[in-house]
């Protein structure tokens, strides 16, 4: 039986997909020398892993630490044109009154997650929010948030849009469900081998409960 469900943020829950492309164009990629996104290649980038995306851009794994700390701040900025995805308050309402304990887990800012969730009146439906600087990080902060809440893993879901989602949810012993409105596209989801692929925010519903 699910008991908990934990959530991505970006993608997942805020849509913020075109909010970040912009950042990464005109600040991100210009102060790091590297190519920006042409508006032809949004799919291509939604097709990829995010470690091809690395390798292909020649961007550091070292130096990512840096760049997304100030995506993090330029986000920041730019909150209020971050608006949630289409039904997801509603449906996170519905997961709410089933009792369910919900969370999230993000590589955004705790600052970023706690601004957008109180502007769009979401930070009641969440019992925690964890966040982690790392982006390859997620299994561990998955760990720590289902020791610190005592939750069971076989008893917990975990919600995202990204393959680093499904990777890292597995690593964790997590089941996931792969949501295809984010970042990453539904094929390419499916490659990484989630338990579950929800196509809208009801869907969600019939795999928790
Ligand atoms: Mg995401």
């Amino acid at each position: 039986m699910i008991k908990s469900l934990v959530f991505d943020f970006d993608g997942t829950i805020a849509d913020s997909l075109q909010v970040v492309i912009e950042i990464y164009n005109s600040i991100i990629a210009p102060a790091y020398n590297i190519r920006p996104i042409q508006r032809n290649e949004e799919e291509i980038f939604r097709a990829t892993d995010p470690r091809s995306l690395l390798r292909a851009n020649k961007i550091s794994i070292f130096r990512l630490p840096m760049m997304v700390l100030r995506a993090h701040k330029e986000i920041g900025k730019k909150i209020s044109d971050i608006k949630p995805i289409t039904n997801i308050t509603e449906i996170l309402n519905t997961l709410r009154k089933s009792s369910l304990t919900l969370g999230v887990c993000t590589s955004n800012s705790r600052k970023n997650v706690l601004a957008f969730l109180e502007e769009h009146k979401m930070l009641d439906l969440f019992d925690f929010i964890y966040s982690g600087k790392h982006l390859f990080g997620k299994d561990k902060l998955i760990h720590k948030l289902l020791k610190e809440h005592k939750l069971n893993k076989d008893e917990t879901l975990f919600v995202g849009d990204e393959i680093r989602d499904v990777e890292a949810g597995h690593k964790a012993g997590l089941k996931v469900i792969a949501v295809t409105w984010g970042y990453n596209t539904r094929d390419a989801l499916k490659l990484a081998g989630p338990d579950f692929v929800a196509e809208s925010p009801e869907e969600i519903i019939g795999f928790a409960t």
